[in-house]
């Protein structure tokens, strides 16, 4: 336990809430499908960043996280790779009706673009498939390919609602709930329809994260999972 806090305090890893498990030093100790760390090494990742050395064991341990770390420190990742793990293992043993296993929201079309071409490239070669719910693209084309099966859709959350009313897409198996740029996804503006949708989840495990978190999104993000973690990565109270 000393050890640990030694490890985070040299990480900067700040921490809050019960039980967290130890930040990992290494991506082979998190027993993660063999698939997935090959597909992680071509893509460079050798070390896990601070961030994802905390994260990633705690997401995979089935908790919900609020997590702030710098604009660059692999937050992506951080999420990508336990929805992944989960979605390859779950397929691995029930595999149909395949309906969507996890779902992330992002402000902006070309933020989830960005996350979907992270994941293809960390997914590649695993039961691991995603669809784009955004705007500006045709919703039949949209809806067409999660109808085909996949595992998790990144979206915004409008389109995603479009698609919610006309219960043309079921969200009934959706294991993880993830909300990335959370500080602007449960300000005023975005955070109804954030909640519409979580509220048409069944009790998801939460993985939020931004660089940068308020008290305000503090105390929703704590109303949302009684017992969620909030890890911030940097000096304390910067
Ligand atoms: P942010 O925290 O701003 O969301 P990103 O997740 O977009 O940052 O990551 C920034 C860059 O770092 C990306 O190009 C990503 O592929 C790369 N990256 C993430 N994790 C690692 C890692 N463990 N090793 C090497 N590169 C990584
Ligand atoms: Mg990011």
């Amino acid at each position: 336990c000393d050890q640990t806090e030694l490890l985070r305090k040299k990480l900067e890893i700040n921490v809050k809430g019960d039980v967290i498990p130890a930040p990992v030093l290494a991506f082979s100790s998190c027993g993660l499908p063999q698939k997935l760390v090959q597909n992680m090494e071509t893509a460079g990742y050798v070390m896990p960043t601070p961030v994802q050395m905390q994260a990633i064991p705690a997401a995979l341990d089935g908790q919900s996280l609020l997590v702030s770390a710098d604009t660059g420190s692999g937050k992506t990742g951080s999420f990508l790779i336990p929805i992944i793990s989960l979605c390859a293992k779950f397929r691995q043993n029930f595999s149909n009706p395949r309906k969507p296993l996890a779902v992330v929201l992002t402000p902006t079309r070309e933020l989830c673009i960005q996350v979907e071409d992270q994941a293809k490239v960390l997914g590649k070669g695993l039961p691991f498939k995603t669809a784009l719910v955004v705007g500006g693209d045709p919703i039949a084309r949209q809806l067409y390919r999660v109808q085909q099966g996949v595992e998790l859709i990144i979206g915004t959350p409008g389109r995603l609602i479009d698609l919610l009313t006309k219960q043309d897409i079921e969200l009934d198996d959706v294991k993880i709930f993830g909300l990335d740029e959370v500080d602007c996804m449960l300000q005023r503006g975005f955070r109804d329809q954030v909640m519409q949708i979580f509220t048409a989840l069944s009790q998801p495990q939460l993985l939020m994260y931004s660089a940068t978190i308020s008290q305000d999104v503090e105390k929703i993000a704590s109303c949302m999972a009684s017992d969620i973690i909030i890890v911030s990565i940097g000096k304390p109270n910067r």
